[in-house]
């Protein structure tokens, strides 16, 4: 953590920056390469010299589906769990996750498994709720500008020392994405990771575009790391390895991929599974997982 003296001094906003604190320039160590900040979650290490592979069920529906799921991508060898337990719907009538029920689950997977959890938090009244179960408090792609949202959940990160996961909105520019960050930094956050999850150009029958050069573009921009999802800017399992590559050949420092299991029902509890058709077999994430470690070495 930063003691308050080089706080204040790093807060000295050099005039007419829109962001200061996440930016590149602001740090001589990182002016002339492209390393990112180091960080630990929970005992895992982040660094500019290893990929950070965050997997899960895109939506904690059962314990015994959250469990397997945490288990099958804790022996592929994943370095942190994702679930969510609170979902951003664009439909009232769609499965808005199990609540807090669902953020014990996830802590219960973190016990079974020693795995980070990544949730997602999307109401300011909540985020201490959630920051009792979750290791990083997940932003997500319709929040990115929820500025309220942004102010307590970088305060939370502070204090009680958590990572923040800050999805890119729908359509972002740079300035937006680096000023949301620059939102949680103001707060006290350090821990923060991007994460481009494709933006939402389509034809109508794709869910988003993925877009890793913007991956590349923030990367230069910024110390933090910064990561793909290539299941929601995707939208389709069969397309989650490539886009994959075309991440890291994008410079990104890690991806967020959702999991299923390989007999994984399309409804649980008379739920249709969120986002079945873009999370990856468990098996399948695994093969993944070794060709990444054979080819990166990550
Ligand atoms: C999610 O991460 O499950 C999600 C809903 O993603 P996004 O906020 O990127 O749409
Ligand atoms: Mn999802």
């Amino acid at each position: 953590m930063l003691q308050e003296t080089e706080l204040k001094q790093l807060r000295q906003i050099p005039q007419g920056k829109d962001y200061w604190l996440v930016a590149r320039e602001s740090r001589e160590e990182f002016r002339n390469n492209l390393n990112t900040i180091s960080f630990n979650i929970r005992g895992v290490e982040i660094s500019k010299d290893r990929t950070m592979i965050i997997a899960g069920p895109c939506a904690v529906h059962s314990r015994k589906q959250t469990l397997e799921i945490a288990k099958k991508v804790k022996e592929a060898g994943a370095d942190m769990l994702r679930g969510g337990a609170y979902k951003p719907r664009t439909s009232p009538y769609a499965f808005q996750g199990l609540e807090e029920e669902g953020l014990k689950i996830l802590a219960e997977a973190r016990e079974l498994t020693g795995l980070p959890v990544v949730t997602e938090v999307m109401d300011p009244r909540l985020v201490e709720l959630v920051g009792q179960y979750a290791d990083v408090l997940q932003i997500g792609a319709r929040n990115m500008q929820n500025f309220p949202l942004l102010v307590e959940v970088g305060r939370y990160a502070a204090r009680h020392d958590k990572g923040v996961l800050l999805k890119t909105s729908l359509m972002p520019k740079l300035n937006e994405v680096l000023c949301a960050a620059e939102y949680l930094a103001n707060e006290g956050a350090e821990k923060i990771i991007i994460c481009e999850r494709g933006i939402s150009v389509t034809t109508g029958s794709t869910r988003n575009t993925p877009h890793p050069s913007f991956v590349r573009e923030l990367r230069q921009a910024t110390f933090l790391p910064v990561i793909g999802d290539p299941s929601h800017s995707t939208g389709d399992r069969e397309l989650v390895e490539h886009t994959s590559d075309m991440y890291l050949a994008a410079k990104a420092n890690g991806l967020l991929i959702d999991v299923v299991r390989d007999d994984e029902p399309e409804v649980i509890n008379g739920q249709k599974v969120c986002d079945y058709k873009q999370g990856l077999p468990a098996s399948r994430f695994r093969s993944y997982m070794e060709m990444l470690r054979k080819n990166n070495g990550i």
